[in-house]
C-alpha cells in the first residue's frame, strides 16, 4: 500500500494553526515522507532544505501537529517516536524486527474481528492500534 500524499499544510490551515516558514518546510517534508520518520530523520530532511531549522523546532512542531491531530505518532518497539501524516484511511503496521522496515496493511477480517471483540465486551469500537512484529520468511531459509 502506498501512502496517499497528505497535504499537511492544508491540514494546518483547517485546524487554524499559524504556519511559519519553518513549519511549512516541516509540513512539506511530512507530506512527502513515505516512511515513518523519527524526529532526528525529520530534522535531517528539514535541515537539508533550511539549515536554520533546529532539532528543537522540529520537536516543537511535531508535538504541535500531533496535538492538532495532523500527525499520528507511533512507537514500533524501539522506544523512538515516529510520525506520519494522519490519514482518513486507517491502516495497521507490520514491523520487520531485523531491519526495522515498516509494512502497512489493511485487513477487513481483522477490522471486523476487532469490532466484534469490542461489542462482545460491551463497547463500540472507536479506534485501535495493531502492530505486528515479524521476521521475513525468506530470510529464514
Ligand atoms: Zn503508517
Amino acid at each position: 500500500m502506498s501512502h496517499a500524499v497528505i497535504d499537511v499544510e492544508a491540514l494546518c490551515a483547517d485546524k487554524g494553526l499559524r504556519i511559519t516558514e519553518q513549519r511549512r518546510v516541516i509540513a512539506r517534508i511530512l507530506s512527502e515522507s513515505e516512511d515513518h520518520p523519527d524526529v532526528e530523520t525529520l530534522h535531517e530532511r528539514a535541515a537539508a532544505v533550511d539549515p536554520k531549522i533546529s532539532i528543537a523546532t522540529v520537536y516543537r512542531t511535531v508535538r504541535l501537529f500531533e496535538e492538532a491531530g495532523i500527525l499520528a505518532r507511533h512507537e514500533f518497539g524501539d522506544g523512538r517516536a515516529r510520525y506520519e501524516a494522519a490519514s482518513d484511511e486507517h491502516h495497521d503496521h507490520l514491523i520487520d524486527v531485523e531491519t526495522g522496515k515498516v509494512v502497512e496493511f489493511v485487513d477487513e477480517e481483522l477490522e471486523a474481528l476487532q469490532k466484534r471483540i469490542a461489542e462482545k465486551l460491551g463497547f463500540r469500537l472507536v479506534d485501535h492500534r495493531m502492530e505486528l512484529y515479524g521476521v521475513a520468511l525468506d530470510r529464514d531459509r
